[in-house]
């Protein structure tokens, strides 16, 4: 009865914004006119409180501007060549490209079936973006060092204020699986992540140049060249080198096993103590390529745990049983545009029944309860697998692992597909363009599919 009766209310107020104007028109404030409809649905506050819907004709304004997307190149080439004049073009563009893809998904979320947008987690996101957007587009004109360092303090702030937006998103879905299409749920969850990671690239590559040009600021007006002896250019590694990137999630991958099978590990005090496969290494070890670290750390992580959970349960190896699973065997090639990294293990492969819904953000079946994957979007690669004590499995058990590592592939230009032997193992495939000369994979105004 109660699902009937959100799906009336869903015909009747289609989206939160005309929910907005109906309770508005009728004299109702929102906050309580919305109790009456929700009934116990949702514990959160008001989603369209006055304030927002006369406000959001500030968004119009924005929404009519496209984004404008950049290349990894052009990041190195105002990095290389920063003076003040830069450093401060560069400000006022990340100010206004961040309001400009703010409106956008702001304007998505309004757009949202009243009875999803009513939903608590999204509401928290609305808050969020709303807040964020109204201080990036109040913000001043920048016109010196010192309006800019006030900008940077902003940027700071909403970087750790957005840190909770992923688990909101995921929870959200996961409670409004029913209320959406399901093709609907993953063209916003990919529009959202893909956005979110623009925004988040913008303001963190303007924050480090604008921290190099607080400790190297020339007397004169003249570029000077930041990248004399460097590795990265603010954010962006001009020569990445693939190998070291296999190396340090290898090395995370195995830290994560051993704090858990290990001699000492969660699971070995249960006597679960289980032998880990070797990751090897091989192919063409001295390539290197254009890129930001944690967007390939994040995919090839994520792809490692996987290969290593699925080998040690096909082979359940420990020190009795005197033999150990089979390696796992990382490959990096290097083809004229591109670096393509190979994953193969003997886990056993994926049944079919799992591989149809391998990519996408909402499961059904596999509805999560924990965020390892998912905060480690906020940047902290891997420190979350060792801070929460897993319950019953240390590799993640959120189901968006993949779906969350296809939007890092695509997002400069590159893609992930994984090849399954169901009864043998797995071998994943991570492509990404070599020259950073892709635009980013990010969406301006158009998104919801009706
Ligand atoms: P999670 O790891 O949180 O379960 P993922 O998106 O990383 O989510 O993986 C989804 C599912 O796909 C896994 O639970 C597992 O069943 C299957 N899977 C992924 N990679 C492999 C692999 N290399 N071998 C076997 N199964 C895999
Ligand atoms: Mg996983």
């Amino acid at each position: 009865l109660r699902q009937k009766v959100f799906h009336s209310l869903q015909d009747a107020l289609p989206t939160a914004t005309e929910a907005g104007k109906l309770l508005l028109s009728r004299g109702v404030t929102t906050e309580s006119g919305e109790q009456d409809i929700r009934q116990g649905k949702t514990n959160g506050g008001p989603l369209v409180s006055d304030q927002h819907f006369y406000e959001s004709r500030v968004l119009d304004k924005y929404l009519t501007t496209s984004v404008s997307p950049i290349t990894l190149r052009q990041l190195i080439f105002v990095g290389r060549n920063l003076n003040e004049e830069r450093l401060i073009k560069s400000a006022n563009y990340v100010r206004s490209e961040i309001a400009t893809r703010l409106a956008h998904r702001i304007r998505d979320l309004q757009t949202l079936p009243f009875i999803v947008g009513a939903n608590s987690h999204f509401q928290q996101v609305y808050d969020l973006y709303w807040s964020a957007f109204q201080l990036t587009h109040k913000f001043p004109r920048i016109k010196s060092v010192c309006d800019n360092d006030g900008f940077c303090r902003l940027l700071q702030t909403m970087l750790g204020e957005h840190l909770v937006v992923i688990p909101q998103l995921a929870l959200g879905i996961s409670e409004c699986i029913d209320f959406l299409p399901p093709a609907h749920i993953e063209r916003f969850m990919n529009v959202m992540l893909r956005s979110r990671i623009s925004r988040r690239v913008l303001a963190e590559q303007h924050l480090a140049l604008s921290n190099d040009f607080r400790h190297i600021r020339p007397d004169s007006q003249n570029a000077f060249p930041l990248d004399r002896g460097r590795q990265s250019i603010g954010t962006v590694f001009e020569r990445l080198k693939a190998a070291d990137v296999v190396h340090k999630c290898s090395r995370l991958v195995t830290q994560l096993t051993r704090d858990n099978y290990g001699e000492d590990g969660l699971y070995a005090l249960r006597d679960l103590k289980k032998e880990m496969p070797t990751i090897r290494l091989e192919g063409h070890l001295d390539t290197s390529f254009t890129y930001i670290p944690e967007h390939i750390e994040f995919i090839i992580y994520e792809l490692l745990k996987n290969a290593v959970r699925a080998t040690m349960s096909k082979h359940q190896c420990s020190k009795t049983t005197r033999a150990s699973p089979p390696d796992i065997v990382t490959t990096i090639c290097s083809s004229p545009e591109d670096v393509i990294f190979r994953i193969s293990d003997q886990g056993g492969g994926i049944n079919t029944a799992t591989l149809e819904s391998l990519w996408k953000f909402a499961n059904p079946n596999k509805p999560f309860d924990r965020f390892t994957t998912v905060t480690k979007l906020a940047g902290r690669l891997g420190e979350e697998d060792r801070e929460c004590a897993p319950s019953h499995d240390p590799y993640g058990t959120s189901g968006l692992g993949l779906p969350l590592s296809k939007v890092y592939a695509e997002y400069w230009g590159g893609n992930l597909k994984l090849y399954s032997m169901d009864g043998y193992g797995t071998d994943a495939y991570v492509r990404i363009p070599k020259l950073g000369n892709v635009a980013e994979n990010v969406v301006g105004r158009e998104m919801i599919v009706n």
